[in-house]
């Protein structure tokens, strides 16, 4: 047996070491590395990744097991993807299993195949008696029969039967009879234009770039033209013109013959965007494939081929798209690169900015991160010269940034019927824009009508029964939902615990704003979008489409809707309580809390008319409110910095967060107790370790929770350690722990 024949394989489950398996001479030839086969283990047929052609090691004869099947003819990863996947399984501790399901579509993973659409004819080598027979006993098939011998070319199998209502089991008895003839041909793919592309009309014209954007543009060509990995932040602010710029890039990069991936925090979120790159590039006749949630497996398969063969050279979508199989990849453009959203949040736990950087220097190439509101992590990144940069400081046309107004709702005087929810100068401002017919915007980062139950006697608060959190009353269903696990029960009118008989609503929530503003503007049109109303797919865009055109006066919103929208008639934005995102426990409230100001204020006067932005809030005074109101981005960045610097957080650190969880309590509590000892006395010299502590949210779903923190310098260098102790450390089987690496969420 000749040494080439043996290939290693990663299997999905099973070890993480690559094992050697034999391949018949017949299947060798479509082996490469990435490609998907099955291959036995432990007596059962498992998926794995081939990952090398011929082995390094030293295999004693005759002990190897051929593999079973190559699951599809093109491999399902590129050779820079299996790298990827590699670092990915290492740097997230995340099991192959998890990485390799999510880089590879589902479609693929399953082995599905081109597209084939079956083709009938009359037989011509048919008998012309037997088919004469037939139409007189089997009137049906008659039909069939008669209908073929008018075609001069085959037809569409599907299709035909359905028009003449002929069951499909009529037509094989045909088949086997010998009358008619079945062949098969590769159906056209479509895979750019599939359900999301025809809604989005949008100007495709390309506009004049300003100075500032075409010294961005410049900046940016200069580092593609340098065919080296490197990482640029295009920091403009929000109206500023950043897709313009991104667009110029795309086109540049597309013109020297390489590929462009574009990841959005969400698509659905960003219908504006991605109609804009979708219309500029098809009329250069590129074609644009869009990664989304929505995709039937058979457009996802479609989609992914179309990306791997290079008939699709530009993917646009949320973070799994940063798997794209792009063949010549040049550019990686992370728009909004701030959001938490490009985390995810369940294994394998990576985020795909910090993603694309990765796969940037895999392939050599440039990775431009952009937003109104960068991560402190990517600002520092600049300040150290690590990253490049390019400022857009103007808004297009010289526009003005709107003036914050800051309403002190200590002081201030709530408008009556609003619950006191909304100040009388909002109000007051909003009946003016009414009058003038201008649209105004209200964000509120909480659904639902009131945010919990008091009762005013007792303090008892109705609270759900599997998690550590209190429930949201909803109005219209008069009922207690939990917004984390979807618990929902009949909402009390008295206190169940001591029976008082009348239990108080407190906060408010979206669907309270929605009642107050229509108290304040019976005869305005009002809608109001978040997670609850946006139940039906399209919903969205139809919204967005109707504010467009005037239809409607009032928009209100959770931070959903914060972002990345342009709106030119909007001249009015409410922040109904900035305090909210203020009193999380994360260190990164803060940041948050100006990101949230900057962009909500970011969404008014993008028209010819100057726009007006009201905060509503109990802490006027507090920094990130006062920088985001003085637009002083280096203010914040430096008081930030310097609170970061002292406390070890990131940019200076990275997180490690372990997580222990568990249906018993008192279990979990011990082993996070009995790890954190052990480690602390193993490596407390090398890293700092903070915790064992209950999390924030103790529990989710029934289950427990504590948590652990390490601070690190390096996740490349300590991580190997933990995880070594781990290894060997007796947890017990009822208690799950997790590490989360760079943690965005730390609730
Ligand atoms: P940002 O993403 O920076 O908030 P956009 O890219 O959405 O800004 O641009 C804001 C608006 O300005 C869009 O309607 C866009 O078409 C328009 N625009 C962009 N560049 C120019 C330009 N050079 N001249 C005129 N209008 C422009
Ligand atoms: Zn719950």
């Amino acid at each position: 047996m000749s040494e080439e024949q043996i290939v290693e394989v990663i299997t999905f489950s099973g070890f993480d070491k690559a094992l050697a398996y034999k391949v018949p001479d017949h299947a060798f030839g479509s082996l490469q590395v990435g490609s998907l086969v099955k291959v036995p283990l432990r007596n059962r047929s498992e998926v794995g990744i081939v990952s090398q052609i011929g082995t390094g090691q030293v295999i004693p004869k005759g002990k190897l097991k051929f593999i079973y099947e190559v699951i599809n003819k093109i491999p399902a990863l590129t050779p820079d993807l299996l790298k990827l996947a590699k670092w990915l399984g290492f740097y997230y501790n995340a099991s192959p299993e998890s990485v390799f399901e999510a880089m590879i579509p589902l479609p693929i993973r399953k082995g599905m195949d081109m597209k084939v659409e079956k083709l009938i004819q009359i037989n011509p080598d048919a008998s012309q008696e037997a088919i004469a027979n037939l139409i007189k006993r089997a009137p049906k098939q008659a039909d069939l029969l008669e209908f073929l011998k008018e075609q001069k070319t085959p037809i569409p199998k599907n299709k035909t039967l359905e028009s003449l209502k002929i069951s499909p089991s009529s037509c094989d008895g045909l088949i086997k009879k010998g009358l008619i003839l079945e062949t098969s041909q590769q159906d056209e793919r479509i895979a750019y234009e599939d359900t999301l592309s025809k809604a989005e009309a949008v100007e495709n014209t390309a506009h004049k770039l300003n100075e500032e954007q075409a010294n961005a543009v410049d900046g940016l060509e200069k580092l593609i033209d340098e065919k080296a990995f490197k990482v640029a932040l295009l920091h403009g602010i929000t109206g500023s013109g950043k897709t313009e710029v991104y667009l110029s890039a795309m086109k540049k990069v597309l013109k020297d013959g390489g590929g462009v991936i574009f990841l959005v925090p969400e698509v659905a979120l960003a219908p504006q965007t991605v109609g804009r790159i979708r219309s500029r590039f098809k009329v250069l006749g590129e074609k644009v494939v869009v990664w989304h949630s929505q995709l039937s497996n058979g457009e996802r398969y479609d989609s992914w081929l179309a990306v791997r063969q290079g008939e699709a050279r530009i993917v646009v979508g949320a973070r799994s798209a940063i798997f794209a199989p792009i063949p010549n990849l040049k550019l990686i453009i992370v728009d909004e690169e701030h959001e938490p959203a490009f985390k995810q949040e369940d294994t394998p736990r990576y985020n795909g900015r910090d993603v694309a950087v990765y796969r940037s220097m895999l392939s050599n190439c440039l990775c431009l991160l952009g937003s109104a509101t960068p991560s402190l992590e990517s600002l520092y990144n600049v300040s150290i010269k690590k990253y490049h940069v390019l400022k857009l400081t103007k808004r297009v046309d010289d526009r003005q940034i709107p003036r914050i107004d800051l309403i002190d709702m200590r002081r201030e005087k709530p408008r009556p019927n609003t619950s006191g929810i909304i100040s009388n100068y909002l109000a007051e401002k909003l009946l003016t824009r009414f009058e003038l017919k201008e649209q105004s915007i209200l964000f509120l980062n909480r659904r639902g009508y009131s945010s919990s139950m008091i009762c005013p006697e007792c303090g008892h608060v109705e609270s759900c029964e599997h998690c550590s959190l209190t429930l949201t009353y909803h109005k219209k269903i008069q009922k207690l939902k939990c917004h984390t696990c979807n618990f929902e029960k009949k909402a009390p009118t008295g206190c169940p615990h001591c029976k008082f008989p009348k239990i108080r609503l407190q906060g408010s929530g979206t669907q309270r704003v929605e009642e107050a503003v229509r108290n304040v503007l019976p005869h305005a049109k009002i809608v109001r979008i978040d997670a609850d109303t946006m139940v039906k797919k399209d919903l969205y865009r139809e919204i967005l489409s109707d504010f467009r055109r005037g239809k409607i006066d009032i928009l209100i919103g959770t931070q959903m809707i914060a972002k990345g929208l342009d709106f030119p008639n909007v001249t009015l934005v409410g922040l109904i309580n900035a305090d909210l995102s203020l009193h999380i426990s994360d260190f990164r409230a803060a940041e948050r809390t100006f990101q949230l100001l900057v962009q909500v204020s970011g969404r008014a006067g993008r028209g010819d008319r100057a726009g007006e932005v009201v905060v509503q809030t109990l802490t006027p005074h507090s920094p990130p409110i006062q920088y985001a109101r003085r637009s002083d981005f280096d203010g914040f960045l430096e008081e930030e910095l310097a609170m970061r610097k002292e406390f070890n957080y990131p940019p200076y650190r990275h997180l490690i967060r372990h997580i222990f969880k568990g249906k018993n309590a008192e279990k979990v509590e011990f082993y996070a107790e009995q790890w954190a000892d052990h480690i602390d006395k193993h490596l407390g010299e090398q890293l700092e370790i903070r915790g064992p502590a209950p999390a924030p949210l103790e529990k989710i779903k029934d289950d427990y929770r504590f948590h652990l923190w390490y601070f690190v310098d390096s996740v490349t260098k300590q991580l190997p350690k933990i995880l070594e102790h781990r290894e060997k450390f007796p947890f017990d089987a009822a208690v799950i722990n997790t590490l989360d690496i760079d943690p965005m969420n730390v609730s």
